[in-house]
């Protein structure tokens, strides 16, 4: 009898891009972050990607006090995988960015491939109310660049060597698979590679079925079979990308930083709300959820350390 192929489900809770204004439902304080996560994992989602915000402004925070609040409560309560983030904002400084991660030693950390425009002003038509640091993250975004240079992605990578963190290489266009297999060329990163590839945001590929099929056929000549392939769609993309993705022998990522939406003009009440949604998609196709230690197998992730 054919196997159902297990399908990893990245939840990524509340990132760095959206604002607490935009959505009553967008976790913005330590304690909402630790409860939308848990909830999440306890949905099904094999890996939890983490950011930390601050408890009175909502804004993110890449200070290991701020990753202090959430990580070990979070920890403690699942037995998904810990991916934090070392994206950061695009506002922040990579020495900044990797602190975290550096820190807690977790199996899996974020690492964006390439430098980019990020624009996020585009948000600001849906949301005129926005005012104070919210409405500046966006109008700042005509004049950004969100920095990851070669020297960059080094300092991360030598960071978090000695922890034996490995890696969600986040690809927001064809540039970024080639710089990933620049690194692998070099030694300097280890297969096999789980790559994100990041749909639909203003500065990066489009979300086009067309956009898609490219990315996985570069990722797919570049890596062969070191590649596990997984995508993200922004925004109203979101669970459309999912499924082409599923459908195509990905792996999927949801989750309140890529979108506030269940669907057109309906927020999403809850992470674990596009988790579900996931999982009828992937479970549709015939595909079952992969669970965590079925996870860490496919990526070769290492023993934990303990967490600080
Ligand atoms: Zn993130």
């Amino acid at each position: 009898m054919a196997k159902r192929r297990p399908v990893i489900i990245t939840c990524a809770i509340t990132g760095a891009i959206h604002t607490p204004s935009m959505s009553p439902h967008l976790p913005a304080t330590s304690d909402a972050i630790v409860a939308s996560a848990v909830a999440a994992g306890r949905a099904g989602a094999t890996i939890l990607h983490l950011h930390a915000r601050d408890d009175e402004t909502g804004k993110p925070d890449q200070s290991v006090e701020g990753f202090a609040n959430i990580v070990p409560a979070i920890r403690a309560q699942t037995d998904a995988i810990l991916n934090l983030t070392t994206g950061g904002s695009p506002y922040m400084s990579v020495a900044e960015r990797v602190r975290p991660a550096a820190h807690f030693a977790p199996e899996l950390a974020s690492l964006n491939m390439g430098s980019m425009n990020m624009g996020l002003f585009p948000m600001l038509a849906r949301h005129p109310e926005l005012g104070g640091w919210e409405k500046q993250h966006l109008e700042g975004s005509r004049d950004l660049v969100f920095r990851n240079s070669y020297q960059d992605i080094a300092h991360v990578l030598d960071a978090c060597r000695d922890n034996g963190t490995r890696f969600e290489f986040e690809c927001y266009d064809t540039s970024h698979l080639y710089n990933l297999a620049h690194f692998a060329d070099q030694g300097a990163v280890e297969p096999p590679f789980f790559v994100q590839t990041v749909f639909g945001l203003l500065g990066g590929i489009g979300a086009h079925p067309d956009d898609i099929a490219h990315m996985r056929r570069t990722a797919v000549r570049l890596f062969g079979d070191d590649l596990v392939w997984s995508a993200l769609g922004a925004g109203a993309h979101q669970m459309r990308v999912a499924a082409t993705v599923a459908a195509a022998g990905g792996h999927v990522r949801v989750g309140l930083e890529d979108s506030l939406w269940a669907g057109p003009g309906q927020l999403a009440t809850s992470n674990a709300d596009q988790v579900r949604m996931a999982t009828s998609l992937i479970e549709g196709l015939g595909g079952l959820v992969s669970s965590a230690d079925e996870a860490r197998a496919l990526l070769k992730l290492q023993t934990q350390k303990a967490f600080a």
